[in-house]
């Protein structure tokens, strides 16, 4: 929201004959001049005169379009609790429903309170606010205004007020002005509550994306131009915007995904405008013809609205270079309501009407109210809390300890949750004592139960039945031993067949003869060679001429067909399936390492790109899968070393990098380059080693080794994406 530095009452009436054409003055300067007289002498912290705050709130109030009885409230909202004046009088002056507002936004102080704690008078101030907002929503709407003005000064209050107060906007009222859609006050709160909870991320974050300010311009009109001749030629009218997403979500985004500022373009975001909603889907499949979209990230939200109403097409694409970016198409009503929620939607000639009390918006706060009644000011707050997070679900042990998972989880999450060997035994449940199939969705307050039994194992449907990574990843890792062990026992079978063919057995075989013929085909042993036959990886008839060449000498090995160049010189790294005409290199963004699952690409005049399965830009390719061509890593590639870079976010102490060089140095890996930027102890520090390793499976023991360290908050491989955001 753009805010000036300072307003005049008549500001505030200008801005409100943009959208109230008959604004009703006289109750509009009848409150001003109250207010002015009433506040009159008294000074803010800042210096300047009291009546420069109620009358910024007053132009919040404006600014969100709402009627004179909304602004007026806002002019005389700290009358009753800074000033002598009484209720009677407040009544007598303005009537009832404008005096219902102020006293509803008038704190109870401490000895008026029945209640001792601090905390508990907090709650029930809350209590009371809520229960008034919902027969006026003007009230809460007011509330935000006034704690936005307030976050706006808050540089005059002392350090520790500074950080209570911005603790308490980011835990509920940020997240209240979430619930109730209003967009524009949500991001200027976080933003705010960031910049005093976290001042040196804060700053150096705001820096960083200074620095980078030319190349994003650059990107944006780059961009913005394909979309707006996108439209052009579809013949569609729109108003396209695009911006860096806020700080706070930005921070919350880095802090996830452990991935560096300079992805800067992960931030940059693009809102299209159109007229209509068949207009939003025809956008849609133009953006999506233009640039691929990432697997997942397609959200629509006009189909099915957020819980606070929220509307919007979301993609997420792959630019230029591979580079994601999203893009958010909406008609100009959604717009409207995704920056001012329920301030934009809600007609103010509708207190208390029907109409009003069946918004979803409105229904929250009656049943937040309603199930809450009777509790303690702290439960309620707790409440108040976890209702406040509308993507999270709360749920408990039957000993009370508490679970948080996203809106979606089953029962097998939570089972997951509570222990790796729960999830994999998990054999039923009891939500608040009844018995429920495995696959029910958890709700917020649920106490759950989970049965186990040794004889139950996870099966492969089990992935359709949970929400979480943690579970899926964990029912994944079990599945693929389970193939394995599987696999080792066909391939042995299958072996010993070869060799009955021939009147021998596998009894006879000594074991180093077997590990020989292992490590001849790259296996590091016998059971990992059985199990390359079962895989169908190996031929049984090949390993049983190995182990028993036939007497006249002539062995009748197969030849494997080891032919395509290899990268930077070194040839037969590399295997293209059914070919050996093509030239092969490695891709640079990924720089696959030997041994990591892999994934050929057809390029013009270039030969076979080889990248990783898990390079983000292997999304793109997998666009074009008739230009995907089979590859696989050479017996021995792993022999030479590869270098490959390592990114580390860490808190910062006195050694931290001599002992990440000592566990590198442990797992025989050879750093060969280090960046690293500390602010000092106890500070996030983020590191980029290249490390120089032989194959895959080294590279997972080195990043293991790092991820136990106890100050490695995150570690991951440069260019990888580690996990998309949900
Ligand atoms: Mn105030």
């Amino acid at each position: 929201m753009k805010a000036p530095a300072r307003v005049r009452f008549e500001d505030i009436i200008d801005r409100m004959e943009e959208y109230l054409p008959d604004v009703d003055e006289a109750l509009l300067r009848h409150a001003y001049v109250f207010a002015a007289k009433r506040h009159e002498g008294q000074v803010r912290r800042s210096g300047e005169p009291y009546l420069t705050h109620p009358l910024m709130v007053a132009w919040i109030l404006a600014d969100l379009e709402l009627d004179e009885l909304a602004v007026a409230v806002g002019l005389l909202h700290d009358i009753l609790e800074d000033t002598e004046t009484t209720e009677a009088e407040m009544e007598a002056e303005f009537g009832p429903e404008v005096t219902r507002a102020v006293v509803a936004l008038t704190k109870m102080s401490g000895y008026e309170s029945t209640f001792t704690s601090r905390e508990a008078t907090i709650a029930e101030n809350f209590r009371r606010l809520l229960l008034a907002s919902m027969s006026d929503v003007r009230v809460i709407l007011v509330k935000l205004a006034d704690r936005t003005h307030n976050m706006r000064t808050l540089e005059y209050m002392k350090p520790d007020r500074q950080k209570a107060i911005a603790q308490e906007t980011l835990d509920i009222y940020a997240p209240i002005a979430n619930r109730l859609g209003i967009g524009s006050i949500k991001r200027e709160l976080e933003d705010l509550c960031f910049r005093y909870l976290h001042p040196k991320e804060y700053e150096r974050l705001r820096k960083e994306l200074q620095e980078r300010s030319e190349v994003v311009e650059r990107w944006y009109s780059d961009l913005e131009e394909v979309i707006r001749d996108l439209l052009k030629k579809a013949g569609i009218e729109g108003t396209i915007q695009g911006r860096v997403k806020h700080l706070y979500s930005i921070w919350q985004k880095l802090r996830r995904q452990g991935i560096s500022v300079a992805n800067v373009f992960d931030f940059l975001a693009f809102r299209i405008i159109v007229r209509s909603v068949s207009e939003c889907y025809a956008v849609l499949g133009l953006v999506h013809q233009e640039w691929p979209p990432v697997p997942g990230r397609i959200k629509d939200y006009i189909a099915i609205p957020k819980p606070n109403a929220y509307q919007s097409l979301h993609t997420t694409v792959l630019g230029p270079e591979g580079h994601p970016f999203e893009i958010q198409i909406r008609t100009w009503k959604m717009h409207e309501l995704a920056e001012h929620g329920i301030a934009a939607h809600w007609s103010y000639k509708e207190v208390g009407s029907e109409h009003q009390a069946n918004d979803t918006r409105i229904a929250w706060l009656r049943s937040l109210l309603d199930t809450t009644e009777g509790t303690s000011p702290r439960e309620f707050l707790d409440s108040l809390k976890v209702d406040l997070y509308p993507d999270e679900v709360y749920c408990f042990t039957p000993r009370g300890d508490v679970f948080s998972f996203p809106r979606g989880a089953t029962v097998l999450d939570f089972a997951y949750r509570v222990h790796t060997e729960v999830g994999h035994h998990c054999t039923g449940a009891r939500i608040n004592g009844k018995w429920i199939p495995l696959r029910t969705r958890l709700s917020n307050g649920d106490v759950v139960e989970i049965v186990t039994s040794q004889q139950q194992h996870p099966r492969r449907d089990w992935l359709t039945m949970v929400e979480t990574s943690r579970a899926r990843n964990k029912i994944r890792a079990w599945l693929k031993r389970e193939e394995k062990e599987h696999a080792l026992e066909i391939g042995r079978r299958l072996l010993e067949k070869e060799l009955r063919k021939r009147q021998l057995a596998l009894k006879g075989v000594p074991a180093e003869r077997l590990a020989e013929a292992a490590s001849a085909h790259g296996h590091a042993g016998a059971d990992e060679m059985f199990a390359a036959i079962g895989f169908g990886h190996l031929d049984a008839e090949a390993v049983a001429l190995e182990l028993f060449p036939r007497d006249d000498g002539e062995a009748e090995l197969p030849v494997p067909s080891r032919s395509a160049a290899g990268n930077t010189g070194s040839s037969g790294v590399l295997e293209v399936t059914g070919s050996s005409d093509f030239l092969v290199h490695l891709a640079r963004c990924c720089n696959p390492v030997p041994g990591e699952e892999i994934v050929g690409y057809v390029t013009r005049g270039r030969g076979v790109t080889v990248h990783s399965r898990w390079c983000p830009n292997v999304r793109k390719l997998l666009y074009n899968p008739e230009r995907e061509i089979e590859v696989r890593w050479a017996d021995g590639a792993d022999v030479a070393p590869s270098r490959v870079t390592i990114q580390l976010v860490f808190t910062d102490r006195p050694g931290f990098l001599a002992d990440v060089s000592q566990a590198i140095a442990e797992e025989r890996g050879n750093i060969v380059g280090c960046q690293l930027r500390a602010e000092g102890p106890e500070q996030r520090g983020t590191a980029s080693l290249t490390v120089e390793v032989r194959g895959a499976a080294h590279l997972e023991r080195i990043l293991e080794r790092l991820r136990t360290m106890d100050d490695v908050l995150e570690v991951g491989r440069q260019g990888l994406v580690t996990g998309v955001e949900p």
